[in-house]
């Protein structure tokens, strides 16, 4: 057992153990923290030490109902609010999460095992930004004026859909967060958040400073499992709107349930990205560009990994030893130490699932499996969830390396002669989330742009979720946008036609 306060900077650590202490096992209801009714309680786990650093509530359906009554209760109030009073309260919510962006971002590293230098002070500012963009497009909650008849005014108005629920995983909870709530919100729609049972803390410490500026009840967080607390989130009546994250098979539970109450669903559920590199590609940059692609320093845990990359014969060697070389380089450590690039996978089950695709790679003909980096040294990171990230080649393509999410710091590299053959390749996915081509050619990259079969395409940059560019796959990536102007008005608003006689 180790004390977390010798880890972290002296000036920061009594407020951390503060924070931790406060977020211990409740619910965000009507702006009171608070246990679940009936009790129950699941622990949470440092992915780095193995130490348990809390619990937190199990909420049951009761306690589902209670935050979904209050966010009932909330709604008129908060949806005849003018959008633009809305838009300031939301705008003050960035200001104040940005004053406790390092205690965020500590507590984050914390529960994730992500690093805090490399992904968590990134994540919390770029949920602030989010947040930051949406209170601006207060205003955009427009309607149109329609052509339909000189003597009729023709006009449609937007309004929000009542009480979102918005369900989270654990691999970026801020971001994902702040992508569902802050456009709800801003549209006058009142939220019940399901936050990760894997990572819950940072998710309720960031959402109890907005909703602190906000009536009672505009937005609350419940936590608990999947199954009993996220399942009766959707089902209860109450909910008009459905947003979620995570897996493809809970994504489908969720579509049928939404689909029987006859409410709007949205779906972000992961991918299998390709990366496409060209002959003429650099390989000064491309290979810095796979890195952050894969997301190494997430461990891999992103839906919009490029973990199928997909070089031209000419490059392949020299790209597979270089790619390799500036991984090894990557220090892998104590999430909480400056000096770490990369930290643990979130969970036991996670790790577990990872290694069965590496073991079946390593009993694949003509595979290579090539782990690279040290593993941490010091003793009480002994049991913690660490991975070397991985690079395999000699796959075939109908590898479940290749076709199936693994979510962990694995990537595929194949090499390829043919546009044509290379484009099949990579648009031959049950996916469609992310893309990125690497080219000096204009017109092979636009080519290329043209026929991807994804929602996010990139050419010679790798970049992740960011404000304004509007994120949301194809195929069975999910249904749905976020991050932009038209993800609130699609998303989290109805719109109305009126028709006036003026004769
Ligand atoms: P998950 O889909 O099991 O859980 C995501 C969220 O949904 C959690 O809050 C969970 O409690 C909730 N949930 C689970 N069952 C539910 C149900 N029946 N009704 C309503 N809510 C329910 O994902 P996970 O366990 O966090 O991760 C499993 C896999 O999902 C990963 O291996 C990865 O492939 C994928 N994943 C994708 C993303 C992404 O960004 N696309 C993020 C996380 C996980």
């Amino acid at each position: 057992m180790i004390d977390i306060a010798t880890r972290i900077s002296p000036a920061i650590a009594p407020a951390i153990s503060e924070t931790i202490s406060q977020l211990q096992n409740c619910h965000l209801i009507a702006n009171a923290l608070v246990p679940a009714i009936a009790g129950a309680t699941l622990e949470v786990m440092e992915p780095a030490t193995g130490q348990i650093i809390g619990i937190a509530p199990a909420a049951q359906a009761a306690d589902v109902a209670r935050a979904v009554d209050a966010a009932a209760a909330a709604f008129p109030g908060w949806a005849a609010t003018p959008a633009r009073q809305r838009g300031k309260l939301i705008a003050e919510a960035a200001r104040r999460l940005a004053e406790r962006a390092e205690i965020t971002a500590t507590v984050l590293a914390l529960e994730t095992g992500k690093a805090i230098r490399t992904e968590c002070r990134g994540e919390v500012a770029t949920a602030i930004d989010i947040v930051t963009m949406y209170a601006g497009l207060a205003t955009e909650l427009k309607g149109e004026t329609l052509p339909f008849d000189p003597q009729l005014l023709t006009y449609t108005s937007r309004e929000p859909l009542g009480v979102v629920a918005a369900i989270l995983p654990w691999n970026v909870p801020l971001v994902l967060m702040m992508l569902k709530i802050a456009p709800a919100l801003v549209a006058g729609n009142t939220v019940v958040v399901k936050a990760s049972e894997e990572a819950p803390y940072a998710t309720i410490e960031m959402a109890r400073w907005m909703a602190a500026l906000l009536p009672p009840g505009v937005l609350n967080v419940i936590c608990g499992t999947g199954r009993d607390c996220g399942a009766a989130l959707v089902e209860h009546p109450a909910v008009a709107k459905v947003t979620f994250t995570g897996s493809q098979a809970v994504g489908e539970l969720i579509s049928q349930t939404a689909a029987r109450k006859i409410i709007p669903v949205s779906l972000e559920l992961g991918g299998k990205s390709p990366m496409i590199v060209y002959g003429d590609a650099d390989l000064s940059r491309v290979v810095p560009g796979a890195i952050a692609g894969m997301r190494f320093t997430r461990q891999g845990q992103s839906c919009t990994a490029a973990s199928r990359i997909y070089v031209h014969s000419a490059l392949f060697d020299p790209f597979v030893a270089a790619l390799r070389e500036a991984v090894a380089k990557l220090v892998i450590g104590d999430p909480l130490d400056e000096a770490t690039d990369i930290g643990t996978v979130i969970s036991q089950r996670q790790k577990a699932k990872i290694e069965s695709y590496l073991a079946l790679g390593e009993r694949t003909a003509g595979a290579k499996v090539m782990r690279c980096g040290e593993l941490p040294r010091p003793d009480y990171l002994a049991d913690g969830l660490f991975l070397q990230p991985t690079i395999v080649t000699g796959l075939g393509e109908d590898s479940p390396l290749m076709r199936e999410e693994i979510f962990g710091p694995v990537v595929c590299v194949q090499p390829w002669d043919d546009e044509d053959d290379v484009i099949a390749r990579a648009n031959d996915s049950d996916f469609g989330l992310a893309a990125t081509v690497w080219t000096h050619d204009l017109r092979a990259a636009l080519r290329a742009v043209r026929r991807i079969d994804a929602g996010y395409v990139q050419v010679n940059q790798n970049l992740t979720i960011q404000p304004n560019l509007s994120y949301g796959g194809f195929k069975k990536s999910g249904v749905g946008k976020e991050a932009s102007l038209e993800a609130m008005l699609e998303h989290f608003t109805r719109k109305k036609t009126v028709v006036i006689d003026m004769r």
